[in-house]
C-alpha cells in the first residue's frame, strides 16, 4: 500500500496543506435493541413530500441529458418569491458550493476571511483552499457574534466578512439593527455575506431582514439553501441573492452544470409547496422550544437558538456527554472540547435527548457560565 502523505513527485498546491478536513456529522448508530436518530447533522427529519418526490422521479427520466446551465426556471421563481430581479440570483451545488465560488471570485491568496468561531466548519475549509487566510473571531460567553471586533478585525487585505445568522453550531442570530449598524461601518470594498441557512426557522422579530439590507448595499449579499427547511440536503442545492456583479462572478466560478436536473426540478417543486413545509417547520419550531425549555429547566445554560438545534457547551466534558447519548441512540455532533450540538429531530429523538442530557447533569454537574448569574443581563 502507498502512503498518502508520501511526495510522489507530483506537485500539489502548498495550500492544501492548510486545509482542515471536513468532520461530517456520524451516521447513526446505536447499541443493540435501542433505535438510533441521527442528530448530527441538522438535516430535516422528515421524508421528502409526496408531491416533490414525485417531481424527482419524473426529473430521473431525463438524466441522460445535461442539466439546464443557467438554472432559468429556478431562478425566475426564486426571483418572484423573493421580489428580487433574476440577475440578482446565483445558484450552486447547495450553499457550500455558492461558498466556495464567493470566496474563489473575491480571493487571491494571502487576502483574508473574517468570520465567527466557532461557526459554521465549511468557512476554513473554503478559505484555506483559495489560499487565503481565515481570520476568526470569537463569540460572546452567549455565543453571539461580537460584530464590533469582526469589523475591527477588518485589514487592508480582507475581501470577505461571513455573519452566520443564526449561527451554527450555538443558534444565536444577530439582529437587524445590529447587522444594519455593521453594516454601515464595514468599507464598500469588503462582500459581507450573511449566511441564513436556517432562517426558515428564525422567529424572533428582531431578526434580520436581510433582503432590505442588501437591496441598497452592493457588497452585501444573502446565502440561503435548500439542504435544511426545504429537506433537499442530499440533492446539493442552494443560492446567494447578490448584486448585478457579485452575481455575475458566482455564475462565472460556478462548476459547469453543477446544479443538477432533478436537484433544479426538486427546488422549483419544493418553493411551490412550501405551505405544506412550513407546516413542518412550524412542527419542529415547537419541538426546539419545547427542548429548549425542558432543558433549561434541567439546569443546562442553552444559548438562544433561532435554529433547527441546540449547543451544549460543555468544553471538556464533550466528549462523555457526545459518548452518553451515543449510548442511548442518539448521534450528535462533538466539536473538540468546544461542546456538542444537538439537532431538534423526531419527538422521539427529542425525548430521548431530554433524557440523556437530565441524567448526565444529574451525573456531572455542570457550573453554569458567569454570565447566567444575572438575569438582568440581556442575552443580547
Ligand atoms: C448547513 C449549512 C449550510 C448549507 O449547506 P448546503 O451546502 O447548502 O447543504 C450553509 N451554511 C451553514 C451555516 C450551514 O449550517
Amino acid at each position: 500500500m502507498s502512503d498518502p502523505t508520501r511526495d510522489n513527485g507530483v506537485q500539489l498546491r502548498s495550500a492544501l496543506d492548510q486545509v482542515p478536513a471536513y468532520v461530517p456529522g456520524k451516521s447513526a448508530s446505536a447499541p443493540e435493541g435501542v433505535t438510533a436518530y441521527k442528530i448530527s447533522s441538522n438535516e430535516n427529519p422528515y421524508s421528502p413530500l409526496p408531491s416533490v418526490l414525485e417531481v424527482v422521479r419524473e426529473a430521473a427520466g431525463s438524466i441522460n441529458r445535461y442539466p439546464d446551465m443557467a438554472v432559468t426556471e429556478l431562478t425566475q421563481v426564486l426571483a418572484d418569491t423573493l421580489g428580487v430581479p433574476a440577475e440578482h440570483i446565483a445558484t450552486g451545488t447547495g450553499s457550500v458550493g455558492v461558498l466556495g465560488q464567493v470566496i474563489a471570485a473575491t480571493c487571491d491568496p494571502g487576502d483574508e476571511v473574517v468570520y465567527a468561531w466557532r461557526s459554521f466548519e465549511a468557512y476554513p475549509i473554503v478559505t484555506a483552499l483559495a489560499g487565503a487566510s481565515s481570520v476568526q473571531v470569537g463569540l460572546d460567553d452567549h455565543a453571539r457574534h461580537r460584530l464590533d471586533a469582526m469589523h475591527a478585525a477588518i485589514t487592508d487585505r480582507t475581501k470577505v466578512v461571513i455573519v452566520c445568522t443564526p449561527n451554527n453550531p450555538t443558534g444565536p442570530m444577530v439582529t437587524h439593527a445590529e447587522l444594519e449598524r455593521f453594516l454601515d461601518a464595514v468599507p464598500s470594498r469588503v462582500l459581507v455575506v450573511i449566511d441564513e441557512a436556517y432562517v426558515e426557522f428564525v422567529t424572533d422579530e428582531e431578526a434580520p431582514r436581510s433582503l432590505e439590507l442588501y437591496r441598497d448595499r452592493p457588497n452585501v449579499m444573502v446565502l440561503r439553501t435548500f439542504s435544511k427547511a426545504y429537506g433537499l440536503a442530499g440533492l446539493r442545492i442552494g443560492y446567494a441573492v447578490a448584486h448585478p456583479p457579485v452575481a455575475s462572478a458566482l455564475r462565472k466560478t460556478a462548476t459547469p452544470f453543477g446544479v443538477n436536473s432533478i436537484a433544479q426540478a426538486a427546488a422549483v417543486a419544493s418553493l411551490k409547496a412550501f405551505d405544506e413545509l412550513k407546516e413542518r417547520v412550524d412542527a419542529l419550531v415547537a419541538e426546539r422550544t419545547r427542548v429548549v425549555e425542558l432543558l433549561r429547566g434541567q439546569g443546562w445554560f442553552i444559548p438562544e437558538t433561532q435554529a433547527n438545534f441546540v449547543w451544549f457547551g460543555l468544553g471538556e466534558r464533550s466528549g462523555d456527554f457526545a459518548a452518553a447519548a451515543q449510548e442511548a441512540g442518539l448521534t450528535l455532533r462533538q466539536y473538540g472540547t468546544d461542546g456538542v450540538r444537538a439537532t431538534i429531530g423526531e419527538t422521539e429523538a427529542n425525548d430521548v435527548l431530554i433524557q440523556v442530557a437530565g441524567d448526565f447533569l444529574a451525573a456531572n454537574p455542570v457550573e453554569p457560565p458567569d454570565t447566567q448569574a444575572t438575569d438582568t443581563d440581556d442575552p443580547r
